[in-house]
């Protein structure tokens, strides 16, 4: 059994994955070529927004959105302490300050009780300017921008969504990659929307926002002349063929994929909530089922259960071991456990399971009887 199964995926899209691989090499033009300008349209429509720029994975996504707005030394960004280091990673890179928020433990997404009280204090200490907020669709359940909104616009922050893992979620219909001043996403192979190597994008309503965008992604070139540049850049390009693999992948995700992973998360749950914590997805909002991830009682039981699948050849993954504030790069900073107990309590607790869209009842049937076996 995989634990993301991109190679039944790629059984049931053969025929239009290999034209399309196929049609870019024919055409030599590897890239930014049209495929790539076609899934910008594409995906921009689908998830509401005005504008999506390409690039070469979803890290450079939010590094270039955070660039677009000029984010530097002396900024304060806000984001989730229970992520990938990336939603972090990328605001140091750039000489700002990441300040961690807890989790809340039922979603595992940003609480915003917390990111008002973070807000408060950096404002109290008056050492840097908090400027952008940061949320993540973890798992791919968007985050609670019905409550992250207020507060961000209440302190004139920016938002920038990383919906990495929430592409395809949506709240009240209204997708994920559109909350906020800007949005990222990210095509790793195992993400919701995966390509066959890196690639990412920025979704945007400005113009303004858009053309810059695509100059940093480009060296800081000028629109006029490519070898005029403007300002510092990065080298952050998509593939043409990663488009290419993406298109054919994103008419199966929105005609199918989205409602195929939704109905296995539903098997998981039926079975599993009698006597573990199941994931909770707020009244509204839908989730892109990124990863599957249980509750156990404590780290005893957690990696009995990790071991017992294991055993019965069931792969299963512990996201994330630690918090962002655990994590050696940033030590530095000082922080306790103790400021942030949700996510020392997801760290110690979770447990993601095999999750996609071609899963079977069969192996959802097989994978709960190992958990629920006495
Ligand atoms: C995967 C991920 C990223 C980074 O995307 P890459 O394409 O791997 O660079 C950023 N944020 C979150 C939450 C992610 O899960």
């Amino acid at each position: 059994m995989q634990f993301r199964d991109l190679k039944a995926q790629y059984r049931a899209l053969k025929p239009e994955i290999d034209a399309g691989i196929q049609a870019v090499i024919d055409s030599s033009a590897f890239i930014l070529g049209k495929p790539v300008t076609e899934l910008e349209n594409k995906l921009a429509e689908y998830v509401g927004r005005k504008h999506c720029v390409a690039c070469g994975n979803g890290t450079d996504a939010l590094q270039l959105a955070l660039m677009a707005w000029d984010i530097g030394p002396g900024d304060a960004v806000f984001t989730s302490d229970f992520t990938y280091f990336a939603s972090a990673g990328t605001s140091s890179v750039l000489g700002a300050i990441p300040v961690l928020v807890d989790i809340d433990i039922t979603t595992f997404n940003m609480s915003p009780e917390s990111l008002e009280e973070q807000i408060k204090r950096v404002i109290s200490e008056g050492k840097l300017t908090p400027k952008v907020v940061v949320p993540v669709d973890l798992f791919g359940q968007p985050a609670d921008y019905d409550r992250i909104l207020p507060i961000a616009e209440k302190y004139n922050l920016k938002v920038l969504e990383d919906g990495a893992q929430g592409f395809g979620g949506n709240i009240r219909g209204k997708l994920a990659c559109s909350f906020g001043d800007m949005s990222t996403t990210s095509f790793f192979p195992a993400k919701p929307l995966g390509c066959y190597g890196d690639g990412g994008a920025i979704f945007t309503d400005s113009e303004e926002e858009d053309a810059r965008l695509r100059s940093l992604r480009a060296q800081g070139k000028s629109p006029a002349d490519k070898y005029d540049n403007r300002e510092i850049g990065i080298n952050s390009r998509l593939d043409t063929l990663q488009a290419a693999i993406i298109l054919p992948k994103f008419d199966a995700f929105v005609s199918h994929e989205i409602s195929d992973v939704n109905r296995v998360a539903d098997w998981y749950s039926k079975r599993l909530r009698c006597k573990f914590v199941t994931p909770t997805v707020l009244p509204g909002f839908l989730s892109s089922w990124a990863q599957y991830t249980v509750l156990f009682d404590n780290r005893q039981e957690r990696d009995e259960m990790q071991a017992k699948l294991k055993t019965a050849d069931i792969p299963s993954m512990i996201y994330y071991p630690r918090g962002l504030h655990q994590q050696e790069a940033y030590k530095w900073m000082g922080l306790d456990d103790s400021l942030y107990p949700n996510t020392v309590e997801a760290t110690k607790r979770c447990l993601s399971l095999p999750m996609h869209p071609y899963l079977m009842e069969e192996e959802v049937d097989r994978i709960c009887k190992v958990l629920l076996e006495e």
